[in-house]
């Protein structure tokens, strides 16, 4: 592993019993403020990709939206929310899908991104893989291109990939 990567993992802080008993919580808010490591985050996140590769990120409700909302400035492309249900104002696709912690349902709007769009989806954290194989529903009910799944964090012990058989899935630490 790099030394960057590395810096990366340290920083992750590892909160026992939240928000439930037996959860371990990977807590990336020591990332995101130090300004070093948030930009190396960014990078290892849209790495190989250039400016002119991709037409749009897409990031997962809520810490999703922080990396992906920077790589999308980083990259020069719009940025999609896919957000828990009853959030989007407009029309909206919805997808119900299983946590770690709980169930839930989440949308996207129908307008959001052109068919055959070159779409990354970022995460903070691939866990059980429910949120994300949700999130590529919803992707493919827009009929866009989706290149990757791509996450700061992956828990390999439970084997999220699984749930994403169609895509390329990529992960920056894992624990
Ligand atoms: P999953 O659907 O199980 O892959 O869960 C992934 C989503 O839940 C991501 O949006 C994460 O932010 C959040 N999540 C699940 N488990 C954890 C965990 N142990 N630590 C931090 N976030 C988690």
């Amino acid at each position: 592993m790099s030394s960057k990567i590395t810096a990366l993992k340290d920083a992750v802080r590892n909160i026992p019993d939240f928000p439930k008993p037996g959860i371990q919580f990977k807590d990336i808010t020591p990332i995101l403020g130090q300004a070093h490591l948030f930009q190396e985050a960014v990078e290892q996140l849209t790495f190989p990709y250039q400016p002119g590769d991709i037409d749009v990120v897409v990031g997962i409700d809520a810490r999703g939206f922080i990396f992906a909302a920077a790589a999308a400035l980083h990259l020069k492309t719009g940025f999609v929310p896919i957000r828990k249900k009853g959030k989007l104002p407009y029309q909206t696709h919805e997808e119900q899908y299983d946590l770690e912690y709980g169930s839930n349902e989440m949308a996207i709007h129908t307008d959001a991104i052109p068919k055959g769009s070159r779409t990354l989806l970022m995460d903070d954290l691939l866990a059980t893989g429910g949120t994300a194989g949700a999130a590529v529903r919803l992707l493919n009910k827009l009929e866009v291109n989706l290149l990757e799944a791509v996450f700061l964090v992956e828990l390999d012990a439970l084997r999220g990939r699984d749930l994403l058989p169609e895509i390329p899935v990529r992960s920056i630490i894992s624990f």
